[in-house]
């Protein structure tokens, strides 16, 4: 008799984690507050930029189904707002694979519906706490993977690993077709990271969205900044209108590309803040029974660095090896403590890397994006640590390893 896992949630860790187990021969049933048809034609819900790693698991499991459809992006460019409004900085640093950002109402919307084929059970609920404490029983295992949704109630916040009790950023996403290239990337495709000191960031990337290829628009602003104005703005042209303005008051770089945008849909905006947290893994039901959080649900950063897809991504290509790996033995607290763990070995240096960029750039990490513009080597580096942020860690974070890997670079150079 194989074994019965029930998952809550059909985002990118619920629905990826779901195929894994389905495939591997586990009874599966996924619960989702909405069907995929809700979910295509509803509102845009992230920026979901992803790199190499993550995209692998994916095809690991045969869910890369719009690889060749969605635009690639090859590098990623970083441009800083000087004092006077001007461009101070530009660089782009090459990704050694392509990265690409499927629009979740696409991509959850297509693994619902593949899961249903290939023989999953879905259910179409919104699952409270009172639901989990009826089901659980029913299941060896019962996983959390409900994103940043009323859920999380059930995992207390660890505050060892929680350095902001506020949101650190006003998001505001728009979807756009008609966005021209920027010239002086050439031919390179990239993600382009604009800073605004202490107001924020835009971020522009391609994606493939319900309507075909587009590219977006991400603001990021400092919480009661200038960019922080998009709350009860309801309208999208109105919600486009703004961005824009700010675009050519802030980042008239990005601007010039963008004058004769147009919305893709009419759910193509989102705005919004949350708080970056971690909780604790293992959640208890007021029956006494026990639930495991997965990815957003236990670790869920602000999108600054855009890791939180690529960390739900490889959060649920760790459970499924654990849940593999643990055979027929009891899904007890420990194998939970355990699982996460294997988790937070990798998820701790996107976190603590994320939480650190929300910050002003301390000076070592200045002369580092300094340095960048005339370095190839360094901004190849700074590109590829999106796809594996622990290789910051070696040179990026620590002004003492910055300064040796400055001087290995320029050494290098003479
Ligand atoms: C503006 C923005 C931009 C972002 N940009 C990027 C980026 O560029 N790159 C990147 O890697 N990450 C990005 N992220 C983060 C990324 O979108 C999330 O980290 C990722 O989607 C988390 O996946 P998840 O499976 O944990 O949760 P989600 O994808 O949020 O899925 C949770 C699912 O659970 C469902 N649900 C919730 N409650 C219930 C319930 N009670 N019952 C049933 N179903 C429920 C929800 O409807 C949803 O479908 C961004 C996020 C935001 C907000």
């Amino acid at each position: 008799m194989s074994r019965k896992i029930l998952i809550v949630g059909a985002g990118q860790s619920g629905l990826q984690l779901a195929h894994g187990l389905l495939h591997s021969g586990y009874q599966v049933t996924l619960m989702s507050a909405r069907t995929a048809d809700e979910i295509r034609a509803g509102r845009v819900m992230s920026t979901q930029a992803m790199f190499d790693a993550a995209l692998q698991h994916e095809r690991d499991l045969g869910l890369n189904f719009w690889e060749d459809e969605a635009p690639h992006f090859d590098g990623i460019g970083f441009s800083l707002a000087g004092p006077d409004g001007s461009l101070a900085l530009d660089w782009a640093g090459h990704l050694n694979a392509y990265a690409q950002s499927v629009d979740q109402r696409v991509k959850m919307s297509g693994w619902m519906e593949a899961f249903e084929q290939r023989g999953g059970r879905v259910i179409i609920h919104g699952v409270t706490v009172s639901d989990l404490n009826r089901l659980a029983p029913r299941y060896d295992l019962t996983i959390v993977a409900a994103g940043k949704g009323e859920l999380v109630q059930l995992f207390g916040r660890d505050p060892s690993h929680s350095p902001y009790a506020t949101p650190q950023r006003a998001l505001s996403v728009v979807y756009v077709r008609g966005l021209e290239r920027r010239p002086e990337r050439g031919d390179l495709a990239t993600v382009n990271f604009n800073l605004v000191p202490g107001v924020g960031e835009l971020f522009v990337m391609p994606a493939l969205t319900t309507t075909g290829p587009c590219d977006i628009l991400f603001f990021e602003g400092v919480p009661e900044g200038p960019l922080d104005c998009f709350t009860g703005i309801r309208r999208p042209d109105d919600h486009l209108r703004l961005m824009l303005q700010l675009m050519e008051k802030f980042v008239p770089w990005e601007y010039e590309r963008a004058r004769h945008v147009e919305l893709t849909d009419w759910g193509a905006t989102l705005s919004g803040r949350y708080a970056p947290v971690v909780r604790h893994p293992v959640g208890a039901l007021p029956s006494g029974g026990i639930v495991l959080g997965l990815a957003d649900v236990v670790v869920a950063n602000d999108p600054i660095t855009g890791q939180g897809s690529n960390n739900a991504s490889k959060c649920a290509a760790i459970y499924l090896d654990q849940i593999l790996a643990h055979g027929d033995a009891p899904y007890d607290e420990a194998f939970m403590q355990d699982t996460f763990g294997r988790f937070w070995d990798y998820a701790q240096y996107p976190t603590t890397w994320t939480n650190a960029m929300l910050q002003p750039p301390p000076p070592h990490a200045v002369q580092i994006l300094g340095a960048a513009s005339q370095h190839q080597a360094i901004a190849d580096r700074f590109a590829n640590g999106f796809n594996d942020p622990r290789d910051f860690f070696t040179w990026f974070m620590d002004p003492a390893k910055a300064a040796t890997y400055l001087e290995s670079v320029a050494l290098a150079a003479v």
